[in-house]
Protein backbone atom coordinates (compact mmCIF):
# COMPACT_ATOMS: atom_id res chain seq x y z
CA UNK A 1 0.00 0.00 0.00
CA UNK A 2 2.95 2.30 0.63
CA UNK A 3 3.46 5.21 3.34
CA UNK A 4 0.98 4.34 5.06
CA UNK A 5 2.28 1.10 6.36
CA UNK A 6 5.37 2.91 7.54
CA UNK A 7 3.32 5.43 9.85
CA UNK A 8 4.95 5.86 13.11
CA UNK A 9 6.78 8.01 15.95
CA UNK A 10 8.10 10.17 13.53
CA UNK A 11 4.89 10.90 11.94
CA UNK A 12 2.96 11.17 16.08
CA UNK A 13 6.27 13.18 17.36
CA UNK A 14 5.52 15.78 14.33
CA UNK A 15 1.89 16.03 14.68
CA UNK A 16 2.23 16.47 17.95
CA UNK A 17 4.59 19.17 18.59
CA UNK A 18 2.22 20.95 15.67
CA UNK A 19 -0.85 20.23 18.40
CA UNK A 20 1.44 21.79 21.20
CA UNK A 21 2.13 25.05 19.14
CA UNK A 22 -1.82 24.73 18.96
CA UNK A 23 -1.01 26.34 15.22
CA UNK A 24 -3.57 24.69 12.39
CA UNK A 25 -3.18 27.13 9.78
CA UNK A 26 -0.46 27.29 7.20
CA UNK A 27 -0.23 31.15 7.48
CA UNK A 28 0.48 33.33 10.12
CA UNK A 29 0.07 33.46 13.42
CA UNK A 30 3.57 34.72 13.72
CA UNK A 31 4.60 34.78 17.23
CA UNK A 32 2.69 31.57 18.23
CA UNK A 33 4.17 29.36 15.74
CA UNK A 34 7.34 30.24 16.61
CA UNK A 35 9.32 30.59 13.24
CA UNK A 36 7.82 27.36 11.92
CA UNK A 37 5.97 26.76 8.91
CA UNK A 38 5.02 22.75 8.40
CA UNK A 39 3.19 22.94 5.20
CA UNK A 40 6.14 25.18 3.77
CA UNK A 41 8.50 22.87 4.67
CA UNK A 42 7.14 20.20 3.46
CA UNK A 43 6.89 22.08 -0.13
CA UNK A 44 10.34 22.95 0.23
CA UNK A 45 11.16 19.11 0.82
CA UNK A 46 9.50 18.11 -1.83
CA UNK A 47 10.53 20.61 -4.71
CA UNK A 48 13.97 19.09 -3.64
CA UNK A 49 13.18 15.23 -4.36
CA UNK A 50 11.31 16.23 -7.14
CA UNK A 51 13.26 18.69 -8.63
CA UNK A 52 11.14 21.17 -9.90
CA UNK A 53 10.96 24.83 -8.66
CA UNK A 54 7.20 25.52 -7.36
CA UNK A 55 5.13 23.33 -5.04
CA UNK A 56 1.55 24.31 -4.10
CA UNK A 57 0.62 21.99 -1.07
CA UNK A 58 -3.50 21.18 -1.28
CA UNK A 59 -6.00 19.37 0.44
CA UNK A 60 -6.43 16.57 -1.54
CA UNK A 61 -5.31 15.40 -5.43
CA UNK A 62 -8.37 16.22 -6.81
CA UNK A 63 -8.28 20.00 -5.48
CA UNK A 64 -5.13 19.57 -6.71
CA UNK A 65 -6.17 18.84 -10.11
CA UNK A 66 -9.13 21.71 -10.02
CA UNK A 67 -6.40 23.68 -8.72
CA UNK A 68 -3.78 22.93 -11.51
CA UNK A 69 -6.48 23.54 -14.13
CA UNK A 70 -7.53 26.62 -12.90
CA UNK A 71 -3.65 27.61 -12.93
CA UNK A 72 -3.65 26.39 -16.69
CA UNK A 73 -6.30 29.09 -17.42
CA UNK A 74 -9.02 25.87 -18.45
CA UNK A 75 -12.76 27.07 -18.84
CA UNK A 76 -16.35 26.16 -19.90
CA UNK A 77 -16.34 24.96 -23.39
CA UNK A 78 -12.19 24.04 -23.47
CA UNK A 79 -11.69 20.18 -24.21
CA UNK A 80 -9.22 18.50 -22.00
CA UNK A 81 -8.01 14.91 -23.12
CA UNK A 82 -7.06 12.51 -20.31
CA UNK A 83 -7.30 8.52 -20.75
CA UNK A 84 -10.08 5.82 -20.03
CA UNK A 85 -8.07 4.52 -17.48
CA UNK A 86 -7.92 6.55 -14.49
CA UNK A 87 -9.47 7.09 -11.01
CA UNK A 88 -13.07 9.51 -11.35
CA UNK A 89 -10.99 12.38 -9.66
CA UNK A 90 -9.23 12.96 -13.01
CA UNK A 91 -13.05 13.89 -14.92
CA UNK A 92 -14.36 14.94 -12.20
CA UNK A 93 -11.98 18.15 -11.71
CA UNK A 94 -12.40 18.41 -15.30
CA UNK A 95 -15.99 18.82 -15.04
CA UNK A 96 -15.77 20.98 -12.26
CA UNK A 97 -14.01 23.11 -14.80
CA UNK A 98 -17.51 23.36 -16.81
CA UNK A 99 -14.59 21.91 -19.25
CA UNK A 100 -15.10 18.53 -21.61
CA UNK A 101 -13.34 15.24 -20.43
CA UNK A 102 -12.17 13.78 -23.93
CA UNK A 103 -10.92 9.68 -23.00
CA UNK A 104 -7.68 8.76 -25.25
CA UNK A 105 -7.16 4.74 -25.67
CA UNK A 106 -4.28 3.43 -23.65
CA UNK A 107 -2.16 0.81 -24.51
CA UNK A 108 -0.47 -2.12 -23.10
CA UNK A 109 1.61 0.44 -20.81
CA UNK A 110 -2.46 0.91 -19.53
CA UNK A 111 -1.57 4.45 -20.01
CA UNK A 112 -2.12 7.10 -22.22
CA UNK A 113 -1.75 5.53 -25.94
CA UNK A 114 -0.04 8.45 -27.54
CA UNK A 115 -1.89 7.72 -31.48
CA UNK A 116 -5.17 8.59 -30.06
CA UNK A 117 -3.97 11.20 -28.16
CA UNK A 118 -3.09 12.70 -31.41
CA UNK A 119 -6.23 11.49 -32.88
CA UNK A 120 -8.47 12.93 -30.41
CA UNK A 121 -6.77 17.10 -30.77
CA UNK A 122 -9.23 19.69 -31.85
CA UNK A 123 -8.93 23.15 -31.78
CA UNK A 124 -10.64 23.35 -28.32
CA UNK A 125 -8.27 21.30 -26.86
CA UNK A 126 -7.21 23.35 -24.12
CA UNK A 127 -4.93 20.57 -22.16
CA UNK A 128 -3.40 17.26 -22.11
CA UNK A 129 -3.56 15.12 -18.65
CA UNK A 130 -1.65 11.44 -19.08
CA UNK A 131 -2.14 10.00 -15.97
CA UNK A 132 0.65 7.38 -14.49
CA UNK A 133 -1.62 4.60 -13.44
CA UNK A 134 -0.47 2.24 -11.16
CA UNK A 135 3.01 3.78 -10.07
CA UNK A 136 4.02 2.83 -14.00
CA UNK A 137 5.06 6.34 -15.83
CA UNK A 138 3.14 7.22 -18.76
CA UNK A 139 4.82 7.39 -22.62
CA UNK A 140 6.77 10.98 -21.98
CA UNK A 141 8.48 11.49 -24.95
CA UNK A 142 6.11 10.88 -27.33
CA UNK A 143 2.99 12.95 -25.06
CA UNK A 144 5.16 15.59 -24.74
CA UNK A 145 6.06 15.74 -28.81
CA UNK A 146 2.44 15.70 -29.61
CA UNK A 147 1.52 18.36 -27.01
CA UNK A 148 4.89 20.73 -28.55
CA UNK A 149 3.60 20.23 -31.85
CA UNK A 150 0.18 21.27 -31.18
CA UNK A 151 1.14 23.97 -28.34
CA UNK A 152 -1.05 22.16 -25.82
CA UNK A 153 0.05 22.41 -21.80
CA UNK A 154 0.24 19.10 -20.43
CA UNK A 155 -1.05 18.29 -16.97
CA UNK A 156 0.44 14.97 -15.46
CA UNK A 157 -1.64 13.08 -12.89
CA UNK A 158 0.66 11.32 -10.70
CA UNK A 159 -1.61 10.82 -8.11
CA UNK A 160 -0.71 7.07 -8.12
CA UNK A 161 3.22 7.43 -8.90
CA UNK A 162 4.69 9.88 -6.08
CA UNK A 163 8.56 8.84 -6.70
CA UNK A 164 8.03 7.34 -9.96
CA UNK A 165 10.21 8.23 -13.21
CA UNK A 166 10.42 8.51 -16.63
CA UNK A 167 13.88 8.61 -18.72
CA UNK A 168 15.71 9.99 -15.37
CA UNK A 169 13.03 12.98 -14.52
CA UNK A 170 10.59 12.13 -11.69
CA UNK A 171 7.04 11.89 -13.19
CA UNK A 172 5.02 15.11 -12.80
CA UNK A 173 7.64 17.35 -13.15
CA UNK A 174 7.91 16.51 -17.33
CA UNK A 175 4.86 18.03 -18.48
CA UNK A 176 3.96 21.99 -18.10
CA UNK A 177 2.30 21.08 -14.43
CA UNK A 178 1.97 17.94 -11.91
CA UNK A 179 0.10 17.06 -9.24
CA UNK A 180 0.23 14.27 -6.67
CA UNK A 181 -2.22 12.83 -4.13
CA UNK A 182 -1.34 11.90 -0.75
CA UNK A 183 -4.51 9.96 0.86
CA UNK A 184 -4.27 7.19 3.03
CA UNK A 185 -3.62 4.67 -0.16
CA UNK A 186 -1.25 7.06 -2.24
CA UNK A 187 2.59 6.08 -2.01
CA UNK A 188 2.69 8.27 0.66
CA UNK A 189 -0.18 9.93 2.90
CA UNK A 190 -1.60 12.92 4.59
CA UNK A 191 -4.46 11.31 5.71
CA UNK A 192 -5.85 13.44 2.75
CA UNK A 193 -3.73 15.86 1.00
CA UNK A 194 -2.41 16.52 -2.56
CA UNK A 195 0.58 18.57 -4.16
CA UNK A 196 1.09 20.80 -7.29
CA UNK A 197 3.89 21.45 -9.10
CA UNK A 198 5.56 23.66 -12.14
CA UNK A 199 8.74 25.27 -13.06
CA UNK A 200 6.66 28.44 -14.19
CA UNK A 201 6.19 31.02 -11.79
CA UNK A 202 3.35 32.40 -13.33
CA UNK A 203 1.12 29.00 -13.20
CA UNK A 204 2.48 28.53 -9.84
CA UNK A 205 1.12 31.91 -8.52
CA UNK A 206 -1.95 31.22 -9.96
CA UNK A 207 -2.17 27.91 -8.63
CA UNK A 208 -0.91 29.78 -4.95
CA UNK A 209 -3.93 32.05 -5.40
CA UNK A 210 -6.75 30.33 -6.39
CA UNK A 211 -6.16 27.66 -3.92
CA UNK A 212 -6.66 29.79 -1.04
CA UNK A 213 -9.08 32.53 -2.51
CA UNK A 214 -7.10 34.63 -4.46
CA UNK A 215 -4.93 35.43 -1.65
CA UNK A 216 -1.33 36.87 -2.93
CA UNK A 217 0.29 36.02 0.85
CA UNK A 218 2.53 39.07 0.66
CA UNK A 219 4.58 38.74 4.06
CA UNK A 220 4.14 42.56 4.41
CA UNK A 221 0.70 42.92 4.75
CA UNK A 222 -2.09 41.49 7.59
CA UNK A 223 -3.85 38.95 5.94
CA UNK A 224 -7.16 40.63 6.51
CA UNK A 225 -6.01 43.44 4.27
CA UNK A 226 -4.47 41.60 1.72
CA UNK A 227 -6.07 42.40 -2.31
CA UNK A 228 -7.31 39.67 -4.19
CA UNK A 229 -5.56 38.32 -7.52
CA UNK A 230 -9.09 36.38 -8.51
CA UNK A 231 -11.71 34.48 -6.62
CA UNK A 232 -10.22 30.92 -5.35
CA UNK A 233 -11.04 28.45 -3.14
CA UNK A 234 -10.54 26.78 0.27
CA UNK A 235 -8.26 24.00 -0.90
CA UNK A 236 -5.36 24.82 1.55
CA UNK A 237 -3.46 21.64 3.24
CA UNK A 238 -3.29 22.38 7.11
CA UNK A 239 0.03 22.08 9.52
CA UNK A 240 -0.94 18.51 10.61
CA UNK A 241 -0.95 17.43 7.43
CA UNK A 242 2.30 19.21 6.28
CA UNK A 243 3.90 17.60 9.59
CA UNK A 244 2.60 14.16 8.37
CA UNK A 245 3.82 15.00 4.70
CA UNK A 246 7.35 16.15 5.48
CA UNK A 247 7.99 12.78 7.97
CA UNK A 248 6.64 10.39 4.79
CA UNK A 249 8.50 11.93 2.19
CA UNK A 250 11.92 11.13 4.20
CA UNK A 251 9.97 7.28 3.72
CA UNK A 252 9.51 7.64 -0.30
CA UNK A 253 12.82 6.18 -1.13
CA UNK A 254 12.23 3.52 1.09
CA UNK A 255 8.72 2.68 0.29
CA UNK A 256 10.11 2.39 -3.33
CA UNK A 257 12.90 0.11 -2.72
CA UNK A 258 10.95 -2.59 -0.67
CA UNK A 259 7.89 -2.20 -3.29
CA UNK A 260 9.94 -2.67 -6.82
CA UNK A 261 12.39 -5.67 -4.47
CA UNK A 262 8.98 -7.39 -3.49
CA UNK A 263 7.71 -6.80 -7.19
CA UNK A 264 10.65 -8.17 -8.92
CA UNK A 265 10.62 -11.06 -6.53
CA UNK A 266 6.99 -11.59 -7.16
CA UNK A 267 7.38 -11.43 -10.91
CA UNK A 268 9.95 -14.03 -11.23
CA UNK A 269 7.97 -16.13 -9.16
CA UNK A 270 5.27 -16.52 -11.41
CA UNK A 271 7.61 -15.64 -14.39
CA UNK A 272 7.75 -19.11 -15.54
CA UNK A 273 3.57 -19.53 -16.22
CA UNK A 274 4.21 -17.20 -19.33
CA UNK A 275 1.95 -14.79 -18.81
CA UNK A 276 2.48 -11.54 -20.98
CA UNK A 277 2.91 -8.60 -18.45
CA UNK A 278 2.07 -5.07 -18.72
CA UNK A 279 4.51 -3.13 -20.85
CA UNK A 280 6.67 -0.53 -18.84
CA UNK A 281 7.60 2.32 -20.73
CA UNK A 282 10.51 2.45 -18.20
CA UNK A 283 11.39 -0.24 -16.33
CA UNK A 284 13.60 1.14 -14.21
CA UNK A 285 10.91 4.33 -13.12
CA UNK A 286 8.39 1.88 -11.51
CA UNK A 287 7.25 3.03 -8.74
CA UNK A 288 6.44 -0.87 -7.69
CA UNK A 289 2.72 -0.22 -6.70
CA UNK A 290 1.53 -3.56 -8.60
CA UNK A 291 2.54 -6.49 -10.62
CA UNK A 292 -0.33 -6.34 -13.83
CA UNK A 293 -0.08 -9.53 -16.29
CA UNK A 294 -2.89 -10.63 -19.02
CA UNK A 295 -4.79 -13.14 -19.51
CA UNK A 296 -6.61 -14.63 -22.89
CA UNK A 297 -9.89 -13.36 -21.92
CA UNK A 298 -12.47 -11.38 -19.52
CA UNK A 299 -14.18 -14.40 -18.75
CA UNK A 300 -11.14 -16.18 -17.32
CA UNK A 301 -10.08 -12.65 -15.71
CA UNK A 302 -13.52 -13.08 -13.66
CA UNK A 303 -12.55 -16.51 -12.93
CA UNK A 304 -9.02 -16.24 -12.05
CA UNK A 305 -10.02 -13.19 -9.43
CA UNK A 306 -12.80 -16.02 -7.86
CA UNK A 307 -10.12 -18.43 -7.64
CA UNK A 308 -7.38 -15.88 -6.22
CA UNK A 309 -9.96 -14.44 -3.96
CA UNK A 310 -10.51 -18.22 -2.23
CA UNK A 311 -6.88 -18.30 -1.34
CA UNK A 312 -6.77 -15.04 0.55
CA UNK A 313 -5.16 -13.10 -2.14
CA UNK A 314 -7.13 -9.82 -3.32
CA UNK A 315 -6.89 -7.86 -6.76
CA UNK A 316 -6.00 -4.25 -6.98
CA UNK A 317 -8.66 -1.98 -8.97
CA UNK A 318 -8.26 -4.99 -11.96
CA UNK A 319 -10.16 -6.53 -12.72
CA UNK A 320 -12.80 -5.44 -9.37
CA UNK A 321 -12.48 -1.70 -8.98
CA UNK A 322 -13.26 -1.16 -12.30
CA UNK A 323 -16.52 1.05 -11.55
CA UNK A 324 -14.39 3.84 -10.53
CA UNK A 325 -11.35 3.59 -13.17
CA UNK A 326 -12.39 2.99 -16.70
CA UNK A 327 -14.24 5.95 -18.76
CA UNK A 328 -17.14 2.89 -19.74
CA UNK A 329 -18.97 2.77 -15.72
CA UNK A 330 -18.87 6.89 -15.70
CA UNK A 331 -22.36 7.01 -16.84
CA UNK A 332 -23.29 9.85 -14.37
CA UNK A 333 -20.26 12.06 -16.11
CA UNK A 334 -21.69 10.96 -19.72
CA UNK A 335 -24.79 11.97 -19.31
CA UNK A 336 -23.62 15.37 -17.05
CA UNK A 337 -25.70 14.51 -14.20
CA UNK A 338 -24.57 17.60 -12.46
CA UNK A 339 -26.08 19.46 -9.91
CA UNK A 340 -26.56 22.21 -11.51
CA UNK A 341 -27.53 20.83 -14.87
CA UNK A 342 -31.12 23.09 -15.27
CA UNK A 343 -29.24 25.90 -14.78
CA UNK A 344 -26.90 25.55 -17.59
CA UNK A 345 -28.54 27.03 -20.75
CA UNK A 346 -28.53 23.90 -23.26
CA UNK A 347 -26.19 26.19 -25.71
CA UNK A 348 -23.63 25.79 -22.81
CA UNK A 349 -20.58 23.74 -24.67
CA UNK A 350 -20.53 22.01 -21.51
CA UNK A 351 -23.78 19.95 -22.41
CA UNK A 352 -23.42 19.90 -25.89
CA UNK A 353 -24.31 16.06 -27.48
CA UNK A 354 -21.08 16.62 -29.77
CA UNK A 355 -18.73 16.43 -27.24
CA UNK A 356 -20.08 13.45 -25.24
CA UNK A 357 -18.07 9.94 -25.58
CA UNK A 358 -20.52 7.19 -24.69
CA UNK A 359 -20.05 3.93 -23.34
CA UNK A 360 -18.16 1.42 -25.84
CA UNK A 361 -16.32 4.17 -27.52
CA UNK A 362 -13.33 3.09 -26.00
CA UNK A 363 -12.80 -0.50 -27.77
CA UNK A 364 -8.78 -1.16 -27.19
CA UNK A 365 -9.19 0.41 -23.22
CA UNK A 366 -11.45 -2.14 -22.68
CA UNK A 367 -10.28 -5.19 -24.12
CA UNK A 368 -7.09 -4.57 -22.66
CA UNK A 369 -8.10 -3.57 -19.12
CA UNK A 370 -10.70 -6.36 -18.87
CA UNK A 371 -8.08 -9.20 -19.51
CA UNK A 372 -5.51 -7.60 -16.68
CA UNK A 373 -5.35 -9.13 -13.43
CA UNK A 374 -3.39 -6.55 -10.85
CA UNK A 375 -1.79 -7.85 -7.54
CA UNK A 376 -0.76 -5.20 -5.32
CA UNK A 377 2.60 -5.11 -3.97
CA UNK A 378 2.84 -3.64 -0.28
CA UNK A 379 6.29 -2.17 1.73
CA UNK A 380 5.77 -4.43 4.48
CA UNK A 381 5.30 -7.94 2.70
CA UNK A 382 8.21 -10.20 3.62
CA UNK A 383 9.38 -13.36 1.20
CA UNK A 384 6.33 -15.88 2.73
CA UNK A 385 3.98 -13.13 1.69
CA UNK A 386 5.46 -13.22 -1.64
CA UNK A 387 5.50 -16.58 -1.63
CA UNK A 388 1.86 -17.27 -0.57
CA UNK A 389 0.80 -14.82 -3.58
CA UNK A 390 3.05 -16.58 -6.46
CA UNK A 391 1.70 -20.05 -4.39
CA UNK A 392 -1.66 -18.75 -5.31
CA UNK A 393 -1.28 -17.53 -8.85
CA UNK A 394 0.49 -20.58 -9.18
CA UNK A 395 -2.54 -22.82 -8.43
CA UNK A 396 -5.44 -20.38 -10.33
CA UNK A 397 -3.45 -20.97 -13.33
CA UNK A 398 -3.81 -24.65 -13.32
CA UNK A 399 -7.92 -24.67 -11.93
CA UNK A 400 -8.77 -21.98 -14.70
CA UNK A 401 -6.57 -21.70 -17.45
C1 LIG B 1 -6.29 9.26 -5.97
C2 LIG B 1 -6.29 9.86 -7.31
C3 LIG B 1 -6.67 11.19 -7.53
C4 LIG B 1 -7.27 12.03 -6.46
O1 LIG B 1 -6.54 12.12 -5.29
P1 LIG B 1 -7.30 12.34 -3.88
O2 LIG B 1 -6.19 12.78 -2.99
O3 LIG B 1 -7.87 11.03 -3.46
O4 LIG B 1 -8.31 13.39 -4.08
C5 LIG B 1 -6.54 11.71 -8.79
N1 LIG B 1 -6.09 10.95 -9.82
C6 LIG B 1 -5.75 9.67 -9.66
C7 LIG B 1 -5.23 8.91 -10.83
C8 LIG B 1 -5.86 9.07 -8.41
O5 LIG B 1 -5.55 7.79 -8.26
Amino acid sequence: MGGSELIGKEEKAAVSDVLDRGVLFRYGFDAQRKGIYKVAEFEGDFAKYMGIKYCQAVSSGTTALRTALAAMGVGPGDEVITTAFTFVATYEAILETRAVPIPAEIDKSLNMDPADLEKKITSRTAAIIPVHMLGVPARMDEIMQIARKHKIPVLEDSAQATGSSYKGEKTGTIGDMGIYSFDYVKTITTGEGGMVVTDSEELYRRAEYFHDHGHIHNPAIPRGDEDRAFPGMNFRMDEMAGAMGAEQLKKLDYVLRRQRENKAQMKEGIAPLGFEFRDLPDPAGDGGDCLIFFLPSAAKVIEFGKSLGQKGIGTKILPSGMNWHFFDNFPDMMERRTLHREKCPFTCPYQAKEFMYKKGDLPKSKELLERAIALGISVNMDDAAIKKVIDAVKSAAKEVL
